[in-house]
Order: C-alpha cells, then sequence, then structure tokens
C-alpha cells in the first residue's frame, strides 16, 4: 500500500510505528512538523516538472582492472568504454533522456562507487557494459543480468547493518530516525519496486538486443553482482559478447557492431520507459499513448490496418500470443511522439 499526502507546505515527516495498546491496535504514526532540522544534501532534481530520465551508464572494469582480454589482446576495458560513450551518445540524442558516464577514461572506479555515483545523480536506471570470457572459446553471445534474490536479500540486510547509511535517503526517505522494523519495511518496498523495474526493462533490452545477436541464455540471468546493489535504482549488467571467442574479438572491435550494440541497449531502456514513465518527466508528460477500445466486429487485423500498426507490433504491446479479442478489451497502440 502507498500512501500520498499532498501538503501545502513543505514539511518534515518522520513515521514510526507504535505497538498495540489498550483499545489500539498496531499504528503507524506519521508526523509533520514545520521546523527543518536537516539541511537537504540531495538536490531535488526529480520535482522539476518535464524532467529527463537519467540513465547511468557503466563502462565495466578501468584503469589496474583491464578486465577479461581476447586471444588478439584486446582488453575489456577499452571495449566497455568506446560501448558506454557510444550508448550516451545516443541516449542524449532522444528527447527526455539524458545519459550520465560513471567514468570517462581510462582509470578505476570502486564497484560500489560505481553505483553510488548513480544515486547521487538520482539516476532512473543504472547500466553496466561489460565483454564475457570463458574458458572455452567457442562459447558465444550476449547475456542481460540483474541483482539475484539472494544478492538483493542480503544487501538489504548489510544496509540496514551500517551505520553509514542511516542517514542516507532510500527510495526518497530518511532511514536514519525509523526503528528497524519500519526502516527494513520502507527498505524492502523500495528494493521490491527497483527489482520490479530492473527486470521490466533488462527484459527489453534482452529483446531489443536479440535483433542484432544471439543471446547467451533466451532469459533475463541473475547474478549477485556488486555493481547491481543499489537499493532504490533498478540496475542491469549487459555482457555484451565473449571476447574471449577470436570471433566475436574482431566484432567487438569494429565501430559498426559497437554502434549496433549502443543503439539496440538504447531502444530496449527507450521501450521500457515509454511503457512505464516515472512521474513528472517529460515522457511522462508528453509522449501520449493513445488506445483502442474493441467494439463488436472487430478484428486484430482490422485494428492494425486502421492505426497502420504491424500486427506483430500490436500483439507485443498487448502481450497476446493469439489473435482473439473480446467486445469491451482496451488494447495499447504504439505511443505518439510530439
Ligand atoms: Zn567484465
Amino acid at each position: 500500500m502507498r500512501l500520498v499526502f499532498d501538503l501545502s507546505s513543505e514539511q518534515n515527516a518522520r513515521s514510526f510505528l507504535l505497538k498495540p495498546a489498550q483499545q489500539y491496535g498496531h499504528r503507524l504514526v506519521i508526523q509533520l512538523d514545520k521546523h527543518k532540522t536537516k539541511k537537504k544534501t540531495v538536490k531535488q532534481t526529480h520535482n522539476k516538472q518535464d524532467r529527463d530520465i537519467i540513465i547511468a551508464v557503466d563502462a565495466g572494469h578501468g584503469g589496474e582492472d583491464p578486465g577479461a582480454s581476447g586471444a588478439n589482446g584486446t582488453n575489456e576495458k577499452t571495449i566497455t568504454l568506446q560501448i558506454a560513450k557510444k550508448l550516451a551518445a545516443v541516449i542524449n540524442k532522444e528527447t527526455g533522456m539524458k545519459a550520465i558516464l560513471i567514468r570517462k577514461g581510462d582509470y578505476y572506479v570502486a564497484l560500489n562507487k560505481r553505483y553510488k555515483k548513480a544515486r547521487e545523480q538520482q539516476a532512473d536506471l543504472f547500466v553496466s557494459i561489460h565483454a564475457d570470457a570463458f574458458h572455452d572459446p567457442k562459447v558465444h553471445g550476449m547475456s542481460v543480468y540483474i541483482l539475484s534474490k539472494k544478492g538483493a536479500t542480503s544487501e538489504a540486510a548489510k544496509w540496514l547493518a551500517q551505520s553509514e547509511n542511516s542517514s542516507d535517503l532510500v527510495g526518497g526517505v530518511v532511514l536514519e530516525d525509523k526503528d528497524n522494523m519500519l526502516a527494513k519495511v520502507l527498505l524492502d518496498l523500495s528494493q521490491n519496486a527497483a527489482m520490479e523495474a530492473s527486470l521490466k526493462s533488462a527484459e527489453k533490452v534482452l529483446s531489443a538486443l536479440k535483433r542484432i545477436e544471439k543471446p547467451h541464455k533466451k532469459y533475463v540471468e541473475r547474478a549477485n553482482f556488486v555493481v547491481l546493489r543499489s537499493p532504490d535504482v533498478p540496475s542491469m549488467l549487459i555482457e555484451t559478447a565473449y571476447i574471449s571467442n577470436p570471433q566475436e574479438e574482431r566484432r567487438l572491435n569494429t565501430r559498426e557492431f559497437q554502434q549496433q550494440l549502443a543503439n539496440s541497449i538504447k531502444n530496449g531502456i527507450k521501450d521500457y520507459f515509454y511503457q512505464s514513465p516515472p512521474p513528472n518527466t517529460w515522457i511522462a508528460n508528453h509522449v501520449k499513448s493513445p488506445k483502442h477500445t474493441v467494439a463488436s466486429g472487430d478484428t486484430l487485423g482490422r485494428i492494425a490496418q486502421t492505426y497502420k500498426v504491424p500486427m506483430r507490433e500490436l500483439k507485443r504491446l498487448n502481450n497476446k500470443t493469439n489473435n482473439t479479442i473480446l467486445v469491451g478489451e482496451i488494447l495499447l497502440l504504439p505511443k505518439i511522439i510530439p
């Protein structure tokens, strides 16, 4: 359950749980008071109307950590930076989207600093770029990962245990003044929402990448990667190809393939945010999503023809595996970009 309070002026909000007493059951108390005790440390960019969706692009490895290397001497850190820069460039060409690069050159950034940087910039999504290696040079293909359930659970426990995080904001809520139980509930809510968004966005990116490359697995994989551990920023890690496969190493070095990867990843991200835009963003405010209500006599084929939408696209948008439609059913149509 989510409670939203619209207030006429800025207030300090605190909340805590009270155990049952006399005629009262369990209570969640929300206390509002005017005087400010704490300086705001987070830029309030998210309150701006029509703000850009912020994508944190992380080039894997760097500096003294070269990552994996190919038979012909290609270092993973070089490839990941080249792809990351191309990805940031195509994201920045989109209205309503803005990319930030976690590293801009050949230097090392600690793994936990990478997602901290994304959180500081209030990123809506964190994307880490890699190029896998395996002892068998024949292994090939790309993979998209999100954080494993186990990784998320152990990270939540650590967050609550570490005092350095207690004054931190998680999903816009200060955990410091909450008792343990409430802090855990708030963290869980925020983390569950982030995990769900991670999966949905990763699925979009995987299906966009499938159009240019064979996937190593057909579904989004899960692993306990450190960079994916933000409690409130949806995160994914993309193994673009196997650098240990000589054919893929060669491809990874070409400008064309790097650009194809960047375009596909961007398309997947865009697809996700056009379908589920965060509030107050330019995409939420300006990208219209037309709908069609099925009338008697309608067929999926005729609707596709009327709106000039390919059948495949219409079925994909509405998660349909067959052509059955029901009178009164509301069908989503492709979004209209102004
Ligand atoms: Zn890597």
